[in-house]
């Protein structure tokens, strides 16, 4: 077990991007990470480091953005922790030929037909630094069972935790098959200049053009991971109480910042009052000394982000009724819910990523459905009703990448629920399986038995009349 409290470590030099892009290449010709065996075993020893390096990870996620224990422990590591041992075991059933010779015509039956799973080659994975562990490691168990090469680009603005996994992750999972970068735009940069299999991308939509714009240099493919604006609709049938809680719960995790956070309300007007007493009742519940002296409360991760973030609030037209309180030093920001937020305000514009929850009053579902699809395409939509016709209302004439009613965040605690976007919010799919997906492509192999040779007199040279069957 490694300590996280040793010195920062330097960026990957730009000279060694090449080198270890062609170490990669040459290991995965080898063909040392086909076999299922070896794939197991990398995936239990990354589940190992996990586990051996608990309080580490916690440690470096404190000091990059004093994560609490509790949301490090619950919200990063156990969920990797169980998803690579499950993938360990799902492997051979998730890598098993698909026999579709069934599904061919009569005259095709004698021949093999089937559907393998074969792995893409040496990919790249981009993560960002708000869910440092989950955002490198879920597509890192994906690649490793796909039977994949990776390089790992980890976030120059979580540190801590880079520099921990370029010290101690290569302990654990083969080092000649799975690589640690350090750096900012240079270094990142040059590693697009290289020609990947795969990139997989977590972060904002601005970087995404140029990963894209890269990727298309080589016509590679992409996984995007992107945030935006994930509204949270109230009607007046919901139990206000239990919204307010469960709002809050996920705009104040991370301090907000987390890609699937509540972005804005859109409440009934009838609801407006009640809603708003009940998220001041729920504040003081959560944080009876005041959520920046509470353990239980993060951090900005970065001046930029604080200043950024204090600027929409100054900048917002509508009224402050909780938070607001901040303190620079330690980029500390209050749980802020603002009220009579109209269209247009600085807080509507760009993806919040904070904890302020601005409050939008419309007169019905009907208004808020409309104001969401004049906008781009959330990651996810948040509903709070218990009207089932209004469920199958937003439903039917939204679209967003996931849906999660009566609560936030929870849609990811679904190991089976395949996470994404769609449009803005990206494209592509993860958790387990379908983390395993976007490193593996389908292969149809068609083996065809010397034996068959009669069925295809028809077709060699000197051509027949009588053969055009059609
Ligand atoms: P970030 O600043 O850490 O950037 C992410 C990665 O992009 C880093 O590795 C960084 O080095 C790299 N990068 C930065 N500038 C670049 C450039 N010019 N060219 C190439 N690469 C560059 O993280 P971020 O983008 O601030 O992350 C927050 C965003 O990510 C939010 O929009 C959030 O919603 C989104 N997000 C999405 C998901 C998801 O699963 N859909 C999860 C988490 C975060």
């Amino acid at each position: 077990m490694a300590s996280a409290d040793d010195a920062l470590e330097p960026y990957t030099p730009i000279a060694d991007i090449p080198t270890i892009h062609a170490a990669l290449r040459a290991t995965f010709r080898t063909g040392r990470t086909a076999p299922l065996a070896w794939r197991q075993h990398q995936l239990r020893q990354l589940a190992r480091f996990l586990k051996e390096n608990k309080d580490a990870l916690a440690a470096a996620l404190h000091a990059d953005l004093r994560k609490p224990l509790l949301e490090t422990t619950m919200g990063e590591i156990v969920p990797v922790y169980e998803r690579a041992l499950e993938s360990a075991e799902r492997l051979e059933a998730w890598c098993a030929p698909e026999d579709i010779r069934e599904k061919g015509r009569e005259w095709q039956l004698g021949w093999g037909v089937r559907v393998e799973r074969k792995a893409k080659g040496v990919v790249l994975i981009i993560a960002p630094w708000n869910y440092p562990v989950v955002l490198s490691l879920q597509p890192l168990y994906g690649a490793i069972a796909a039977g994949c090469c990776a390089l790992l680009k980890l976030s120059e603005l979580a540190p801590h935790y880079a520099s921990f996994i370029a010290r101690n992750l290569g302990k654990y999972v083969d080092p000649g098959c799975f690589r640690v970068a350090l750096g900012g735009v240079p270094e990142i940069t040059a590693i697009l200049e290289l020609k990947w299999d795969h990139i997989f991308y977590t972060g904002n939509g601005r970087v995404a053009r140029i990963i894209a714009t890269a990727a298309a240099r080589h016509l590679t493919p992409l996984t995007l991971e992107l945030g935006g604006k994930s509204p949270v609709i109230v009607d007046a049938s919901a139990d206000i109480a239990r919204a307010a809680r469960r709002i809050l719960w996920g705009k104040t995790t991370n301090c907000g910042q987390i890609c699937v956070a509540p972005d804005y309300v859109l409440a009934e007007r009838a609801i407006v009052p009640e809603l708003v007493a009940a998220l001041q009742a729920t504040l003081a519940e959560f944080y009876p000394e005041g959520a920046l002296n509470s353990a239980s409360y993060g951090r900005i991760v970065s001046d930029l982000h604080f200043e950024r973030l204090k600027g929409l609030i100054g900048r917002t037209k509508g009224t402050v009724v909780a938070g607001g309180e901040m303190r620079a030093g330690e980029r500390g920001i209050a749980p802020t819910v603002v009220v009579n937020v109209r269209a247009g305000d600085a807080l509507l514009e760009g993806e919040n990523f904070g904890p302020i929850l601005p409050i939008v009053t419309v007169d019905s579902v009907d208004d808020a459905i409309e104001y969401i699809n004049e906008h781009d395409h959330p990651l996810v939509l948040y509903l709070f009703t218990t009207d089932e016709a209004t469920k199958a209302k937003v439903l039917e004439r939204t679209t967003s990448g996931n849906a999660c009613i009566n609560d936030t965040l929870n849609q990811l605690s679904l190991d089976h629920l395949p996470f994404g976007g769609v449009g803005e919010s990206g494209y592509g799919r993860q958790v387990l399986y379908a983390s395993f997906a976007n490193f593996v492509y389908p292969r149809g192999v068609a083996d065809i038995p010397y034996e068959e040779e009669p069925l295809f007199a028809a077709r060699y040279a000197p051509y027949k009349p009588e053969s055009v069957a059609f």
